[in-house]
């Protein structure tokens, strides 16, 4: 089973349910930390680190002894990442989103590929889970290639048991990308204003995935009660309640794992557990009804 912890709303604190998630895990377990551009999973878990590489993406390299300026690869770059203007081509490596287009329609074959970093797949272990990060380079725009890297390293890798990723907060294709391929998806959130409103865009953004959703209100107690209407409404499960409590946040500030910290807190966390494995269930149901 693939999980993907993610929020609407950065700061709700979704790191903090991955960590502690991930502590009282029944089984193998490996956790991702695909929030590439800012990973902070490892400030938690601790892992030892086993690999590092840095992941290239395929940008191209024009042969202009080959090149007719034809046009056909700045007609069909979506991003104009390549350019012809009379008989000079220009590539914009940094704009590039690795689709390849270019180099199939090229009709010279005057388009090899070079490369630009995007960052670095990290894998190690964390106690008995493994643990797998994408970071991203200093200066780079784009995250999901570097998030399909890692992803396809950790396909390729085949852990056994299941696996629990850290996605980047937001609705935009980062998130996306990050939810797309996963069984079930945790929305972490809070009784606030602020989250309400992203919580129902996560929602409306995630909903065409057509996967099961949950959500977990964290802080509760602090806010208002608008977070658990939209979830009723909704048809949205509310899998775990984390309450508004002090001892939380110094435990998560001092980077330390609440469920193993926090003896109290730890059957919550065992909760959610069990109700994610639920929630994966009535998904496979669903898939074979
Ligand atoms: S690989 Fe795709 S995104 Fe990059 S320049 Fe070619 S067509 Fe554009
Ligand atoms: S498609 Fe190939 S031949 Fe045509 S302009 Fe681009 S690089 Fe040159």
């Amino acid at each position: 089973m693939r999980v993907a912890v993610a929020s609407g709303k950065g700061g709700t604190g979704k790191t903090m349910v991955s960590a502690s998630l991930t502590a009282v895990w029944d089984g193998p377990v490996t956790a991702v930390d695909l929030d590439v551009e800012e990973p902070n999973l490892h400030l938690f878990l601790h892992p030892i680190v086993e690999e590092t590489r840095t992941a290239h993406l395929e940008v191209p390299v024009v042969d202009e002894t080959r090149c007719t300026y034809c046009r056909e690869c700045a007609e069909l770059c979506q991003y104009k990442a390549i350019a012809v203007l009379g008989e000079v081509v220009m590539t914009f490596p940094e704009m590039c989103h690795g689709c390849g287009g270019c180099f199939a329609v090229c009709p010279e074959n005057a388009i090899s590929a070079g490369s630009r970093p995007l960052g670095e797949v990290v894998r190690g272990k964390a106690g008995t889970a493994g643990f797998w990060m994408g970071r991203l380079r200093v200066g780079e725009a784009m995250s999901p290639p570097l998030m399909r890297e890692v992803l396809r390293d950790l396909d390729a890798a085949a852990p056994e048991g299941d696996v629990i990723i850290d996605a980047p907060p937001g609705v935009s294709c980062p998130a996306v990308s990050a939810v797309i391929e996963s069984d079930v998806i945790v929305l972490v959130t809070e009784p606030t204003p602020f989250g309400t409103f992203d919580l129902r865009l996560a929602y409306k953004a995630f909903l065409p995935l057509n996967k099961p959703m949950g959500v977990v209100v964290n802080r509760s107690g602090l806010g208002d009660e608008e977070v658990y209407r939209f979830c009723k409404e909704s048809g949205l499960p509310i899998l775990c309640e984390i309450p508004f409590e002090r001892s939380i946040a110094e435990v998560y500030a001092e980077g330390q794992i609440v469920s193993v910290q926090l003896p109290e807190i730890q059957p919550l966390f065992r909760k959610l557990r069990r109700a994610v494995h639920a929630l994966a269930r009535t998904g496979k149901e669903a898939a074979h009804a």
